[in-house]
């Protein structure tokens, strides 16, 4: 993880981190400036992290032809190149701004000028779809486990650096997934630590 994070605020990309762009993103509506963090917690298979699965549902290609050592007809059963059973979610379209895995490292999925398909139906304060006015940001992890001391360190840089790139953000915009879209979504969790978070911000 680099010291410091910035932003390029011509491209809203971060600078030096690794990107992956997804086609899940269009257009935030005319005139309209990020104001809200959405924290989300996400794995794929579900409690197991690394691979390249988080990648390639953000970019469309979960299911059907995954290249590699696959192919139609692979016999599929118990070998090392199975891949997990994504049926359920292979047709979703779903994106985010940015991904933190486990160690720290940090990719990005949608410039952060752009829309991202992150927060699905939602309300903050009485404004519903949220993903047209917010940033939505994934820690790889389950609502169960604890997020890594790294996770916190490039969560709490990452903030900073999109507060200084869009003044309309601030600290005191930052919710979890399960407060704008209750009773139909969780993450990030119970043991997303907000104390430990909004101390780091302070
Ligand atoms: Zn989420």
């Amino acid at each position: 993880m680099q010291e410091t994070l910035s932003i390029d605020a011509s491209t809203g990309l971060l600078v030096g981190v690794r990107q992956v762009l997804s086609p899940h993103a269009d257009e935030r509506p005319q005139g309209v400036l990020p104001s809200l963090l959405v924290v989300h917690g996400i794995s794929l298979p579900a409690g197991e992290f690394g691979g390249p699965w988080i990648d390639r549902l953000f970019c469309g290609n979960l299911g059907g032809n995954l290249g590699g050592n696959l192919t139609a007809g692979s016999n599929l059963t118990g070998g090392d190149n199975s891949q997990p059973d994504f049926s359920a979610i292979a047709g979703l379209r779903v994106s985010a701004h940015a991904v933190i895995r486990r160690g720290g490292e940090i990719s990005q999925y949608v410039p952060f000028g752009a829309r991202a398909w992150h927060a699905g139906e939602s309300s903050y304060q009485g404004h519903a779809a949220c993903n047209d006015y917010s940033i939505g940001i994934e820690l790889e992890g389950t609502d169960l486990l604890a997020y890594t001391d790294a996770q916190y360190d490039s969560l709490a840089q990452l903030i900073r650096a999109l507060c200084a790139a869009y003044p309309t953000l601030s600290t005191g915009h930052i919710v979890g997934h399960s407060d704008i879209a209750p009773g139909r979504k969780t993450d990030p969790g119970a043991v997303f630590d907000w104390p430990r978070l909004r101390a780091m911000l302070a």
